[in-house]
């Protein structure tokens, strides 16, 4: 009865959205939400992030129905609970999350730690492998989807909790998450490959926000970095591990010291994250005389791309990242030329 009160409100709140749906994008989500609403036996998920939501659709298959709550534009490090989101929270059986501090945003960060169907695959990839969490000012980095080799770590929990709300589909979910494992493995090593296509003189990596420290540590440190613990060299940003981080003069004069010792020509926009930092280190180089360029491409680090995009699956957008950064870098004239 309780959850037929709730979709009743939940349907409401659908056809009241759809009155104010203005573009293709919105509508789409409109129309994925009537039907995640819909009754049909399946496993009904919510997954904070479309990183978290990809790799649920992918070990549930058939038996599970999920839905993203922070759509990709937004920011999900301070995501508020809007309207209609206490109706979602409340008819899904499960919530997976990716935790680790991503989702602080008061009112969805209180739902998380209070709620006993929440899910947090990063404890989970923590408990699984304490010693590979990046720690940056005391604080865990909560970027850990940006290394395969550490989210394909989510599986087993996304697994079993599948399997004890559907018991006689558990052969499935282990079936596909194998499937996907061995996907995961070779994407891994793809990215690995690629980025090595860059020379070690321009593999350095300038974006928006601290997003990028798994991927600089997986796929863009040498051996004897990793062994020194000095890659951390790869990778600058002016804005902290959030992207609503202050940017302090302090900062981007050291970011400028990276560019002009490393030569860096070429730092990257996020796709849901404002190029207002970037332009402004544009502007303070350029000041310093040094050319610098925001790359027309975007990277993915804190959302997937838009459907139909190479970047609309959680391998897609590490794939995707990776074939553009080589693109880029390698453009980027030798050091002898400057
Ligand atoms: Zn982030």
């Amino acid at each position: 009865m309780i959850r037929w009160i709730s979709l009743l409100t939940s349907l409401t709140i659908v056809v009241m959205l759809c009155c104010h749906c203005s573009s293709p994008d919105q509508h789409q989500r409109q129309t994925h939400l009537k039907e995640w609403l819909a009754d049909n036996g399946k496993i009904k998920t919510l997954s904070t992030t479309c990183m978290v939501g990809d790799l649920v659709v992918r070990v549930g298959g058939d038996y599970v129905d999920n839905l993203c709550l922070i759509a990709p534009e937004l920011d999900p490090h301070s995501y508020q609970l809007v309207k209609g989101d206490d109706e979602k929270l409340a008819f899904a059986q499960v919530v997976f999350y990716s935790g680790l501090g991503l989702e602080h945003g008061a009112s969805l960060h209180h739902y998380l730690e209070k709620s006993d169907k929440a899910v947090s695959l990063g404890d989970e990839i923590a408990k699984a492998a304490p010693k590979s969490l990046i720690i940056i000012d005391k604080q865990t980095d909560p970027h850990i989807w940006m290394d395969i080799s550490l989210w394909i770590r989510a599986l087993p929990a996304i697994v079993r909790t599948l399997s004890d709300h559907d018991p006689a589909h558990a052969d499935v979910f282990r079936a596909n998450a194998e499937k996907l494992y061995k996907e995961m493995t070779t994407a891994h090593a793809e990215v690995k490959r690629e980025m090595a296509t860059v020379p070690d003189s321009k593999r350095y990596l300038v974006t928006s926000h601290d997003a990028f420290n798994y991927f600089a540590r997986a796929y863009m440190a040498t051996p004897k970095e990793l062994g020194e613990d000095s890659w951390q060299v790869r990778f600058e940003s002016p804005e902290g591990l959030s992207p609503e981080s202050q940017l302090s003069s302090k900062h981007i004069q050291e970011i400028l010291d990276h560019l002009s010792k490393y030569r860096i020509r070429v730092i990257f926009p996020e796709s849901n994250v404002s190029k207002d930092s970037l332009r402004k280190l544009v502007h303070a180089a350029a000041q310093r005389g040094i050319q610098v360029v925001v790359a027309d491409t975007p990277l993915y680090a804190d959302a997937m791309g838009p459907a139909g995009s190479d970047a609309d699956s959680y391998v897609g957008m590490i794939t995707h990242n990776a074939k553009t950064l080589q693109q880029y870098l390698n453009q980027q004239p030798d050091a002898v030329d400057q």
